[in-house]
């Protein structure tokens, strides 16, 4: 028996990872874009819990803290429909670091380094909050100091 890499339960594969985890690390094999160390770190650090059939690892969305699943199907994500599914994200462009994302929120970040897309959707919220020329003005002004010099 040997200890999964990512959710540290004892499996008896010849794999780095038990079948249930392996299952993600598979989806994004050979795919330059996710080196696997960076995607192992990036589980490891997400990984929540076993489904009740043992059969799926559950991990935890960075940046909303919900816990969720990653597709079993290679099929291209819809962004309503597959809100929950989660997916890979680089925090910051430029930076190696892999997190784990819901999927819409993935799609809402776009290649937004992570701290200005904080501000820029705490902007926007106040914005809606209270609708007026007042708030669009206001964030007018926030939206050029998050992007300007970027
Ligand atoms: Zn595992």
């Amino acid at each position: 028996m040997v200890k999964c890499d990512i959710c540290e339960e004892e499996h008896c594969l010849a794999t780095q990872s038990c079948s249930a985890c392996n299952k993600v690390v598979k989806k994004y094999q050979n795919k330059t874009k996710y080196p696997m160390d960076k995607l192992r770190d990036a589980l490891i650090h997400a990984y929540s819990h076993k489904g009740t059939d043992n059969n799926e690892s559950h991990f935890k969305c960075e940046y909303t803290g919900i816990v969720s699943k990653f597709n079993s199907k290679n099929e291209t994500l819809g962004t309503s429909k597959d809100a929950f599914i989660l997916t890979l994200d680089h925090k910051d462009s430029g930076s190696k670091e892999l997190v784990v994302s819901l999927n819409i929120i993935n799609k809402m970040k776009s290649d937004i380094p992570f701290d200005k897309f904080e501000k820029v959707v705490i902007a926007l919220g106040e914005h809606f909050k209270n609708e007026s020329e007042e708030s669009s003005k206001e964030l007018e002004k926030t939206l050029k100091q998050i992007f300007d010099g970027s």
